[in-house]
């Protein structure tokens, strides 16, 4: 079954946009989402997301697009190693990496649809048929808007919460405990509540003593874990701090490839590893990382601010291991909630059923996916 086209869905409604005096930070600026589809001689399509900007996605595909028409779709992960192999100058993380992943979950999609089979049954097999979502958003000073998307959450069903980046770390400590004490008293005693420094940020400042005394502020308000405390790239901070805090340490998200995570596994450098599939090499990739973190007995909660597509792909992924759990949700997310023909819906408990149709188990409104993009880019036989 030969790939015969892929074609890049730009999204860009929640792009943030440039104001004048107010300049978006430019950390923020090539992180974005795109979609790609992937079509077959059979007629049939896979959707896969790439956590960058659509105008890198294009230009990556049409590089490896030499390489990739005319390849067995139903072979996903033999494809997509030998386009890591082939791109092994110029590739080995980045917009490379991302749009490989993409096309990783969209072969795995084309598989699943071609035999019947949900991918977590074509990965191995089913070990749990839920995940506890949590609401993802960002801390907000004044807490107005804060307390807002936490009572929508709630209203939702959600029962778990993730609060980060905003003014946390960036200001002083008790800026840092009345945000969390806000968020605790908006969200109950009852659900789960989650803090994300967002240490990948840009000049990241702060250190370990810092992160040591925050985390146990965070223990007093029952706070489930600590992450990103330190720059993305201190494994020996991160050491250290995993075993100084009361409360679990996770990171990972900005990684790039299997790779990456080893020294990270090995070294015991956290509690939860937090791999990005839209950026770090989808669903075949994300599977080993799993494996050897599951072998170490570290806890993997996928890192997932970006598309139904990659939360599809998260919760196929989750379903492969006894530890499968949490499943980060954006919200309010009009990529995730806004571009699917069946929204994914929480059920009474708050808890999220894993698709087990064929493929990743969602189909794409492609109508709806015009109203955040700018139509779609053909780039074919
Ligand atoms: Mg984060």
């Amino acid at each position: 079954m030969k790939i015969t086209n892929v074609t890049v869905f730009p999204l860009v409604s929640q792009r943030p946009k440039l104001k004048a005096g107010h300049p978006i930070h430019p950390s923020w600026w090539g992180y974005d989402q795109t979609l790609i589809r992937v079509d077959t001689a059979d007629g049939i399509s896979g959707w896969g997301c790439s956590g960058v900007r659509w105008e890198m996605t294009e230009a990556v595909m049409k590089v490896l697009w030499p390489h990739l028409i005319g390849q067995d779709a139903t072979q996903p992960e033999a494809v997509t190693e030998k386009l890591h192999q082939w791109t092994f100058w110029y590739g080995r993380g980045g917009d490379v990496t991302a749009y490989i992943g993409a096309v990783n979950m969209a072969l795995w999609d084309i598989l699943g649809k071609k035999t019947g089979l949900s991918v977590s049954r074509l990965l191995g097999g089913r070990h749990v048929e839920r995940l506890k979502p949590y609401a993802s958003m960002l801390f907000s000073w004044p807490v107005t808007e804060q307390v807002q998307n936490l009572e929508s959450g709630l209203g939702g069903n959600f029962a778990a919460f993730k609060l980060g980046w905003g003014t946390f770390g960036r200001v002083d400590r008790k800026r840092d405990e009345a945000l969390v004490k806000a968020a605790r008293k908006a969200v109950g005693d009852e659900s789960d509540l989650i803090v994300d420094a967002g240490g990948s940020d840009v000049f990241w400042h702060g250190d370990l003593k810092w992160a040591i005394e925050t985390s146990k502020m965070l223990r007093d308000y029952n706070v489930v874990w600590f992450e990103e405390p330190l720059r993305a790239d201190d494994i020996e901070g991160y050491r250290t701090l995993r075993e100084q805090s009361p409360v679990h340490i996770a990171t990972g998200e900005v990684l790039k490839r299997r790779e990456a995570f080893l020294p990270w596994i090995e070294r015991g450098a956290c509690d939860i590893l937090q791999p990005d599939q839209t950026t770090c090499g989808g669903l075949s990739e994300c599977k080993k990382i799993w494996q050897a973190a599951y072998d170490h007995s570290m806890q993997v909660i996928m890192h997932g601010w970006n598309t139904a597509v990659g939360a599809a792909a998260d919760l196929q992924l989750s379903a492969t291991f006894p530890n499968g759990k949490y499943l980060e949700y954006w919200h309010p997310a009009p990529y995730v909630s806004g571009i699917l023909k069946e929204p994914l819906l929480l059920d009474r408990d708050g808890m999220l059923p894993i698709p087990d149709g064929p493929g990743l188990g969602i189909e794409i409104d492609e109508e709806a996916l015009k109203q955040h993009g700018r139509g779609s880019e053909d780039f074919g036989a």
